[in-house]
Formats: structure tokens, sequence, C-alpha cells
């Protein structure tokens, strides 16, 4: 398996080359011979090409069996026709990566003050309020006057039917429960459709338990309970911003891992952005991207049907949760490590007869 890294801006090289040991290591552990092959994504690559993404880029990650994605700096990039393009916009878009998984679970050893949970998120990616994604061409953010601003908002049913079915065969996968997130009492006709699909799709999976919530009382409810959660499907703003908040709520935003998932490809990204405010210090807590990492193999296991892969991720997330367990794990939850001990840390668990028996069960 061939996969491309892209670090990306502030924190992204840092966490990236955590995840790149990891993966190395869990390469080695089982066998999986997998080929890493870096390339500049974001400031890296404008300095060096004149463009975020530079030509050609597409075509090799296209060639390649997965992606890596680090966090690149999205708001300093405003100007698409001088080669500004968000990285992240431009991968989603392009390879139609229309499914983002972010799971939220917490862990033994981690003080978690709302209580034990394990969810997922699934969150539409390619389009909704994102303006940089609706159109064919241009943008969906129009400045009428200097004072005078009109965002617009797609919602198809093609793009609620496809997200609607990853949701529920995941949950059919997991405890069977999906909770459709929207807020159709507002935004009665777009919103309006996406939970009529969501519940007209959920129809075929009958064994499947479905209710639904409104987005705002949902902030509530997800913080006040987040273990009646399983699986949740919302639009592309409301699922972003859902999940940052389940990934803070199971100890850290910086544990929030994320696969973005399309018919034929996946792309591994951090949950989170940047963080420029904690760039180049060695305190990134880079578990986001490892267990990113880890959705991609399982992704790419269950897809070529090769059940190392999926072993390979099992044992990666046992060797986080270990770490984590132990302390051994960045000041954000609570531990002592730099970001390149912490990777090391899981390397080592990962290398150990524990971790591999745990993940063999
Ligand atoms: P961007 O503009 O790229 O979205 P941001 O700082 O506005 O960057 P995030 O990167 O999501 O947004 O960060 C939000 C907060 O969470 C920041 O205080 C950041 O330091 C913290 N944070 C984000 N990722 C991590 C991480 N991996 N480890 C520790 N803290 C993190």
């Amino acid at each position: 398996m061939r996969i491309v890294v892209l670090p990306g801006d502030g924190i992204g090289p840092e966490i990236a080359a955590a995840a790149s040991s990891v993966l190395r290591a869990a390469s080695g552990r089982y066998q999986l011979n997998i080929e890493l092959e870096e390339h500049a994504v974001g400031h890296a690559s404008l300095q060096q090409f004149g463009a975020t993404v530079r030509p050609g880029l597409l075509e090799i990650v296209r060639s390649a069996g997965g992606l890596i994605l680090g966090p690149t700096a999205t708001a300093d990039f405003k100007d698409e026709s001088s080669g500004e393009v968000n990285p992240s916009k431009y991968f989603r878009k392009s390879l139609d990566l229309f499914a983002n998984l972010r799971p939220s679970r917490t862990y033994p050893g981690l003080r978690n003050r709302f209580g034990v949970f394990d969810l997922v998120v699934v969150r539409e990616n390619t389009e909704g309020f994102y303006a940089d994604r609706n159109m064919e061409k241009g943008n969906s953010e129009l400045l009428v006057t200097p004072d005078v601003v009109i965002s617009l908002r797609r919602i198809t049913r093609h793009c609620c039917e496809r997200i609607a079915h990853a949701a529920c065969r995941l949950a059919m996968n997991r405890r069977k429960h999906l909770t459709i997130v929207h807020k159709a009492n507002v935004l009665k006709i777009g919103d309006g459709m996406f939970l009529e699909v969501c519940r007209e799709t959920a129809g075929a999976y009958p064994l499947l338990a479905v209710d639904d919530l409104l987005v705002d009382a949902m902030m509530a409810h997800v913080v006040r309970q987040p273990d009646r959660f399983d699986v949740i499907v919302a639009t592309n703003m409301f699922g972003d911003i859902l999940s940052d908040l389940t990934a803070e709520l199971s100890g850290s935003l910086g544990l929030g891992g994320s696969l973005n998932v399309g018919a034929n490809f996946a792309m591994a990204q951090a949950a989170h952005g940047s963080a420029p405010d904690i760039a180049g210090r060695d305190i990134a807590n880079p578990i986001s991207l490892i267990l990113s990492t880890a959705l991609l193999l399982a992704w790419h296991g269950e897809r070529c049907g090769d059940a190392r892969y999926e072993t390979a991720a099992r044992a990666i997330e046992n060797a986080v949760a270990a770490a984590m367990q132990s302390g051994r794990a960045t000041r954000d939850v609570g531990g002592g490590l730099g970001t390149a001990a912490t990777a090391q840390a899981i390397v080592e668990i990962l290398q150990s007869d524990k971790a591999i028996a745990a993940a063999a069960r």
C-alpha cells in the first residue's frame, strides 16, 4: 500500500511525523509493506511551487492507496486565483470524499467529566454551508455591497441519500442506533429534505433504531448524556461543529480522528485545525492524526478483504488507549510527554506482544 503524506501547516509537520512513525511500526509488525511518500502542501508548497496544491499532486494522490493530509492554514488562503486553494476542500471535492467519519470515545485512565461514551459523527462533506464546495465554478458567498453578504447553502437529494446510507451501514456494524441532527424547524426546505431522506433511507435498515434532534437541542443532549448516542448523521457545517465538541468531551480536541471517504478513495485527516498557537513547540497531541491513520488502514483492509490491515488498525487504537492509560501522552490529556515522545510511546506499545494479543482478540 502506497500512502501519500502531506504534512501541512502549523502543527501539521509534527503530528504527520508522529503518525508516520506509528504507521511504519504497524507496517513492520504486520508485514503490510506500506510505503510512505511525502509531498509539500499549504504554505510550504506555496513557497516552493507558487500554489498550496501544486499541479500534478492530485494525480500522484489518485495513484496511491490512500492519503494522510495534515492540517493546513485554511484561514490564510484567500485567493484561489493566485494559487491559494484550501487543500482540504481541494482533495475532498476533487476525490468526491463525501462521508467524513469522526469517532469520539472516552478512555480508561483519562478523567472524563461527561461519562463513558463511544460515538461517531458522520458528516456530509461535499455541500451545505461550505461556500467553496457548492459550485462547479466560483463560490457561494457573494458580496452584494461592501456591507452586504449573501451565503448560499446547497442541499441535494443525492448527497443526502449517500451520506444517510453511509451512516446507516456504519450504525448496523455498531450499536444499531442512528440519530439525525438537523434544523428542519427553520431551514424547512433544505434540512426538511435532509431529515426526510435520512428517515426514508433508514427505513431500508429495519434493525436500526432511528431518532432525530434539532442541532441546538443536540448541543445540550450530547453534553448532558453523550452515552445515549451511537452514530450521528449531520449536514456539513453542523457535523463539523458537533464533532469538535464530541472530541473535546472525550478529553481533548487532539483526540478526534477523522476519515474522509468516497467510493474509491479515503483521506485521513485530523478533526482539528493547524493550531498555530502551539505550533513548533512539541506539545501538540498527535493522537487525532494517528487514529485517523488507523481508520485509513481499516478502510483499506475492508475494501481489499485483507484482515491484516484491520488487525493493525485495532492494534494502533489499543496502543493509543494503553499509552493514555499509563499517562504517556501530551499535556492536553494530562500527560507529561511531547508530541514526538507520545508517538514513540505508542510505537513501543505497538511493538510489544501485549498490543498484538489485544488486537487479535
Ligand atoms: P485553524 O485556523 O487551522 O483551524 P485554529 O487554532 O483556529 O486553527 P484548531 O487548530 O482546531 O483551530 O485549534 C483550536 C484549539 O484547540 C487551539 O487552542 C489549539 O491549540 C487546540 N488544539 C487543536 N489541535 C490540538 C492538538 N492536536 N493538540 C493540542 N491542542 C490542540
